[in-house]
């Protein structure tokens, strides 16, 4: 054989990491670990313990404590107790215990890799050099946040006690991104790794002792299903933080529905992967090894969609099927294997229906010419091409190796079948032409945008999904705000003139004097519903009194029914693109002409005001423009950063307006929330159905005649009034309604989270009088960040 036919043909002999270390581990436990309570470690009150196997060999590797509802509450217990320290700890301590994790990650990280690569069947390579390297980054960049909260967060305050659940396909890092931010700003955590995959979690409970982690902080209990339902449901859990499946995560916004309890979400996923015909295609079937190979395509953001344009699409292929050709599925502990095992039988049977349905519903099926190994969980690397659109394999998380292949011809195309999902989680876009990548990325939506690269991770970059991917991010500082609220300190007197600098308008405003009015509002008028940027008759045909506090009469507004909300949905979708579009310039100056014919009406706003609610119309008409005029003020400054990520690269988070928003405002201050409220979610892009107080409805019914003297686009702010909770139901379960913003009862909380879990849509919970909510939380709450992140180099 001469050397070139060597170096043609060289085969790969077997190169495997040693299993020693880790099985020496667990045998020095027994083979079986209890529950970590209190900085301890015990039997679970059931004792009833379950086995973790290896899926590469079917194996049992150990034995692990079943944490039933008793257990749940001792933990929950504990964290509390330690709440009390841990959130007085200052900053910089905290810092520091975060950096002995991160370090006591590093210096155990082979025994890391190797021990999760055993219990979940990951390919060591990427245990060793992609999962347990992130975990120590991402303690590192946390302890940098404890340090800087003080300074950075000022003025918030940690949540108390967190119960994280996380899922099996990144045992170690999932535990690090929800460890490490809650840690940081003074929580402190029970969390439940997943049933299949315990392993890496318990070694880590040991590192917590290890470092002299105060008892409590860190709590981790095994168990199944039952166990994480426990923890949603324990009254004591201020938060819950969860990664798994769209299925689970509708359960538990069910479940935590009016509780109070904060809730992040990051769900599945069906990301595209587009290529366009000017693509470097070499590179872009490498990124696709990495986008649906990567971890056996058990990734929430896997690119599982290739989207492709047609006059390339058969070249790609192609190329395609020859990389797949030499793909080498295998022992999971070899450093040579590319694919490992899939995690557990059950996962294995889920990838082979859905691909014989993909073969039944007429896809084309290829798969390389060898076989997997016999023994253990293995799936082949799998290409479907001629998929149609609306077929399973093109709608389904799959979570295995499969890729389902379909063409586009146009831009818009690409954008449509990209966006033709319930999921918005990440989408990965090829092209040498960064104006066109940087276009389609704005038009995506998803959470995280790759372009001309994929799968790429960082503690500095957000991460986390648009509709039924879940909300709330991880990473960055944009995913410090689901471990804070805001701290308790006496709310500023916005209200109080005496303690305001008036502003510009309402200087130009005429006095007035409350207790001398003399306006009365004629009670003739039925004001009507503002739907499209018309005004419009109840679809009911009935309408509603409003009455002063006094009992008298002061009008009547339209009865809106289920009928009116959707057509304000409708006009509110139709508006969005163009109001999206809009440049931030724009909306601001239609924000400031907002407020210019407002106070034009100052003193007819002012007595409406004071007869609707008894208060100083004055003031709070006063009050009104100066929201406006932050509003305003916000849309062309509400930026966004680029995360110093650690390659070359700029990450760019940009936040984004949400979509079509519910508003349901609160009964105090009407004229006020609806300026802070709707006029901030405006101002940052997003159209509005408005639903008025219904103590206070006339105000905002008052106010559309304002609106349409102020070039606000027709349907871009809809107004239905009526029946709060009733519209509110509608609201949440409508499916193109993106975001619910509810003031109201607590009853009223229950039933719109609950009815939001339809397509996971975002909600914001505020009660119906006492302080509205600041400006900057409100600029949070009308956003979701974007993270892009586009690699330079020649
Ligand atoms: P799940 O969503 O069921 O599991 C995620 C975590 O939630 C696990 O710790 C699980 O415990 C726990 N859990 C299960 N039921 C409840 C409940 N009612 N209340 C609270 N916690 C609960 O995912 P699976 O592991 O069952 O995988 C099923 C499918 O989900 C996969 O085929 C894949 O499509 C998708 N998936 C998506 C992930 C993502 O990151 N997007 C991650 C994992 C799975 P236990 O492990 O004991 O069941």
């Amino acid at each position: 054989m001469t050397l070139t036919e060597l170096m043609e043909t060289l085969p790969y002999g077997p190169a495997p990491e040693a299993a020693q270390p880790a099985l020496d581990w667990l045998k020095a436990h027994q083979g079986k670990f209890g529950l970590f309570i209190g900085g301890k470690w015990r039997d679970p009150a059931s004792q009833e313990w379950f086995a973790t196997l290896n899926p590469a060999n079917a194996q049992k590797l150990a034995e692990v404590a079943q944490a039933s509802a008793v257990d749940v509450d001792e933990a929950v217990k504990a964290a509390r107790k330690a709440f009390i320290g841990w959130s007085q700890t200052p900053g910089h301590v905290r810092a520091r215990y975060l950096y002995a994790m991160a370090r006591q990650v590093q210096k155990h990280a082979r025994l890391f890799a190797v021990l999760e690569t055993l219990d979940n069947g990951k390919p060591i390579r990427e245990t060793r050099d992609i999962d347990i390297p992130l975990v120590a980054r991402h303690f590192y960049y946390h302890a940098g946040w404890a340090q800087l909260m003080e300074s950075e967060l000022a003025g918030y305050a940690p949540l108390g006690v967190v119960g994280q659940i996380i899922p099996w396909n990144f045992p170690l890092l999932m535990l690090s991104w929800k460890i490490a931010p809650a840690l940081a700003m003074g929580n402190t955590v029970v969390l439940k790794p997943a049933e299949f995959t315990p392993l890496t979690a318990l070694l880590f409970a040991e590192i917590c002792q290890s470092i002299g982690l105060p008892p409590g902080v860190v709590n981790i209990l095994t168990g199944d299903g039952k166990t994480g339902a426990a923890l949603v449901e324990h009254p004591g859990v201020d938060k819950i933080a969860f990664t798994g499946s769209t299925e689970v995560g509708r359960l538990i916004r069910k479940a935590t529905a009016g509780s109070g309890k904060k809730l992040s979400l990051e769900l599945g996923g069906k990301s595209p992967f587009l290529v366009f015909e000017d693509a470097d295609l070499d590179s872009a079937v490498e990124g696709v090894v990495d986008a649906i190979w990567f971890n056996q395509g058990q990734v929430c953001c896997a690119g599982s969609r290739l989207l492709v344009q047609e006059g390339i699409a058969e070249r790609m292929y192609t190329k395609l099927r020859a990389r797949m050709e030499k793909l080498r599925v295998g022992n999971p502990l070899d450093k040579a294997v590319d694919i490992g095992a899939i995690v557990a039988p059950v996962q294995l049977q889920k990838i082979q229906q859905l691909v014989q349905k993909g073969v039944e519903e007429g896809a084309r099926l290829w798969q390389p010419s060898w076989a997997v190994p016999s023994e253990g969980c293995f799936y082949p690397p799998t290409l479907f091409t001629e998929v149609a659109p609306a077929s399973t394999i093109a709608q389904e998380e799959i979570f295995g190796p499969v890729l389902a292949a379909l063409t586009f011809r146009t831009p818009e195309e690409a954008v449509r079948l990209a966006n033709n999902t319930r999921y918005g989680l990440a989408a990965s876009i090829w092209s040498e032409d960064i104006n066109l990548a940087l276009d389609i990325a704005t038009q995506i939506k998803a959470g995280t945008i790759w372009i001309n690269s994929t799968n790429l991770f960082d503690a500095a970059s957000g991460f986390g999904g648009y509709r039924e991917s879940g909300f709330g991010r991880e990473g960055g500082k944009e995913g410090l705000w689901e471990y804070v609220k805001k701290a308790e300190s006496p709310h500023p007197k916005a209200q109080s003139r005496k303690t305001r600098a008036p502003s510009r308008a309402a200087k130009e405003t005429p006095s007035l004097q409350p207790a001398t009015f003399s306006f009365q509002p004629p009670i003739d008028r039925t004001a009507k519903l503002f739907i499209g940027g018309r005004q419009a008759r109840p679809d009911s045909g009935y309408s509603k009194a409003v009455y002063a506090p006094d009992g008298q009469l002061l009008g009547e507004v339209g009865l809106g029914n289920r009928k009116d909300i959707r057509n304000a949905v409708e006009a509110a979708r139709a508006a969005f693109e163009a109001w999206r579009k809009a440049s931030a310039h724009n909306r601001a100056q239609i924000l400031y002409f907002l407020a210019e014919n407002l106070s034009e009406r100052a003193e007819e706003f002012g007595h409406r005001i004071h007869a609707q609610t008894g208060q100083d119309g004055h003031a709070e008409v006063e009050a009104a423009l100066e929201a406006l005029f932050t509003a305003a003020a916000w849309a062309d400054k509400y930026e966004g950063v680029v995360h110093p990520t650690p390659i070359r690269n700029v990450t760019l988070a940009i936040p984004e307006p949400i979509g079509v928003m519910g508003i349901l405002c609160p009964d105090d201050q009407p004229l006020l929330a609806l300026a802070r409220l709707a006029g901030t979610a405006l101002a940052l892009g997003n159209t509005l159905v408005v639903v008025p107080s219904p103590l206070a409805p006339l105000v905002a019914t008052d106010f559309y005649q304002v609106l349409e003297t102020s070039d606000i686009p027709a349907g871009t702010f809809n107004i239905v009034t009526g029946e709060r909770d009733e519209l509110a139901k509608t609201l949440a379960e409508h499916d193109d309604v993106d975001a619910v913003w509810y003031a109201g009862p607590q009853a009223g909380h229950a039933l719109v989270e609950r009815a939001s879990a339809g397509n996971m849509k975002r909600t914001w919970m505020l009660l119906p009088s006492g302080p509205l909510p600041n400006t900057d939380e409100i600029l949070r709450q009308a956003t979701q960040v974007k993270n892009i992140w586009v690699p330079y180099g020649a």
